[in-house]
């Protein structure tokens, strides 16, 4: 069931969502099966085997592909994976020039796993003459970016890189995690591949992992469908399950986030304890009007920077509560994390700090939780600094 004129709230809960057409069930089934029955060799009806297809996955990859106004997705046992799954779509030997400010995993991805099969670049994103230049120089066969960074919140232009990129052929492809398709559609601006970590916003109940490709090229969908089925990361259709189940709340709760985060962010930049805030939905943003004209919120994470140093940043950390010192992001519950210690530790120190990663560097994945509540529980760990 499929109505192009759906909001993004409709959509989000009927696309894919549609109730059971044998029972009637209102909740799509679990197909917890490995392979299916064929009539005669060969004939069967569109599923044969669950690493190539399954009836779960398929319908959280068409709500998906609806949300992020794709033509296509494919969905991935992790945000990593379907990252793979993009490295191995590329000649051996092709030059990726990559933002510097990308999730630890990515970094390590490419500067460990990926360096013998491909050469790449990272570079600042948000200076534009300068990615020109380097985009001339280094002839990319793909632009990565991530736009708003992890932990920096760098903001990227989507469509200006995405318009350089093609000038030199190469692909661009986003990581829309942090935004979620709700508050960024990066294909609308040019794009032409957009990855998730559904393990964060998308399905926002920090009980499952799973990645998600979107693209509107059909040929691109074939090279990462061939891939995804001869590698072998798909989900489980019990996690697939797990998502659409989650998935669902997106719209109220990127809002309740975003809500959550403006304040936190405000209380933050009054707090004598603290250096400096960085949150685009802040006047104080350096690209707080691009994000303002690329994204339709601002998101619900937020770094920030303590007076002081490690010591400092460990009695705040120990102290709060309701913020769960935790990796990841993107649940219901507010999460703090460490970059330094934690998230980015597989990024040497020198890299880190020439970044501008410092270890008095915090970020908050902000939760749905009662506002009030929230700015009490940072209320105690500063009164341990
Ligand atoms: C978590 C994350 C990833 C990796 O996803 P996994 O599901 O953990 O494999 C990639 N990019 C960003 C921005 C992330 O936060």
């Amino acid at each position: 069931m499929k109505n192009e004129k759906w909001k993004f709230e409709t959509k989000v809960i009927h696309v894919g969502g549609e109730p059971d057409p044998t029972t009637g069930a209102i909740m799509p089934p679990i197909y917890q099966t490995s392979t299916y029955v064929q009539s005669s060799p060969g004939e069967h009806k569109g599923y044969e085997y669950t690493r190539s297809h399954n009836p779960t996955r398929t319908r959280l990859e068409e709500c998906l592909a609806s949300l992020e106004n794709a033509q296509h997705c494919l969905v991935t046992a992790s945000g990593l994976s379907a990252s793979t799954l993009i490295m191995h779509m590329l000649p051996k030997g092709s030059r990726i020039l990559c933002g510097d400010d990308v999730y630890g995993g990515t970094y390590r991805l490419f500067s460990k796993v990926f360096p013998d099969i491909h050469q790449f670049k990272f570079v600042e994103t948000t200076n534009l003459a300068n990615l020109e230049k380097e985009m001339e120089s280094f002839k990319p066969a793909l632009v990565w970016l991530e736009t708003p960074t992890n932990p920096l919140l760098k903001i990227s232009d989507i469509q200006a890189i995405s318009a350089l990129a093609k000038k030199v052929k190469a692909l661009t492809v986003v990581d829309n995690t942090f935004m979620s398709p709700f508050f960024q559609n990066p294909l609308d601006l040019g794009a032409d591949l957009v990855i998730h970590s559904m393990t964060k916003f998308i399905n926002g109940h920090s009980d499952v992992v799973g990645g998600a490709l979107m693209m509107n090229a059909q040929e691109l969908r074939d090279k990462l469908f061939y891939l995804q089925n001869a590698i072998g990361p798909a989900q489980s259709p019990f996690d697939s399950w797990l998502v659409l189940r989650g998935i669902k709340t997106l719209a109220i709760r990127m809002k309740a986030h975003e809500q959550n985060a403006m304040k936190v962010a405000a209380y933050l930049e009054s707090h004598p304890k603290v250096e400096r805030v960085i949150y685009p939905g802040l006047k104080s943003h350096p690209q707080y009007e691009l994000g303002k004209k690329q994204m339709k919120g601002s998101g619900g994470m937020i770094t920030f920077f303590l007076k002081g140093g490690i010591s400092e940043s460990r009695r705040f950390l120990e102290n709060v509560k309701l913020f769960a010192l935790a990796e990841s992001l993107g649940g219901v519950e507010s999460l703090v994390d460490h970059p330094a210690i934690m998230t980015h530790a597989s990024i040497p120190k020198e890299v880190r700090e020439g970044l501008g990663i410092f270890d008095n560097l915090i970020r908050l994945s902000v939760g749905i939780e009662d506002i009030d509540d929230l700015l009490q529980d940072l209320d105690i760990g500063f009164a341990k600094v």
